[in-house]
């Protein structure tokens, strides 16, 4: 039950945190938030039982902090890419490599919008030549994320449920397997 994660979204319907599913509860019961989605289980204490939430609204507005300068490194390329190959929807974990869309060799550039995750075997393929040349698309664009605490839900894409999808940003759209609600 603890590892089961909970959507927390502003009062404006915007994604904004994953949290457990013990603390979208407390923040129930003290009613700074309500129900937008729930699952089929049940959290039971000794004197209550209460359905866990999927998805839940804060009933005020949380303004995000600024977002603090999101680094440009592997590690976040493959949470923004929800550890997916951008080619052939594989999850590879922490195994993904990261691989440049217009290779260096003709010019790409090192940048959010140039460099994808990529498992070995499509790396591999594409070597130093551009994905048409191989016979590989993108599953989606590259962008640079807006803020790191997107990227963070982002991160949790290639597990999210099913009923979150309609809140979460287009980057998280295509995600290769998703969870029961
Ligand atoms: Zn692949």
């Amino acid at each position: 039950m603890d590892s089961r994660r909970v959507l927390i979204l502003n009062q404006t319907f915007e994604p904004l945190v994953v949290c457990s599913a013990r603390r979208a509860v407390v923040l129930l019961f003290v009613g700074k938030a309500e129900r937008v989605e729930d699952t089929s289980q049940v959290m039971r204490s000794p004197s209550t039982a209460v359905t866990v939430p999927s998805v839940i609204r804060l009933h005020h507005f949380v303004r995000q902090p600024v977002a603090p300068t999101l680094s440009f490194n592997k590690k976040n390329i493959l949470k923004r890419d929800a550890y997916t190959c951008q080619y052939c929807g594989r999850n590879g974990g922490e195994r993904m490599t990261i691989d440049h869309v217009i290779p260096r060799s003709l010019g790409g550039r090192t940048v959010w919008e140039n460099v994808v995750s990529a498992c070995r075997t499509c790396n591999l393929k594409k070597g130093n030549k551009s994905p048409g040349e191989v016979g590989l698309r993108l599953l989606r664009k590259p962008t640079r994320p807006r803020s790191a605490s997107y990227l963070g839900i982002l991160a949790y894409a290639s597990h999210h449920y099913e009923c979150w999808r309609k809140y979460l940003p287009a980057e998280a759209e295509k995600s290769s397997t998703v969870g029961n609600c």
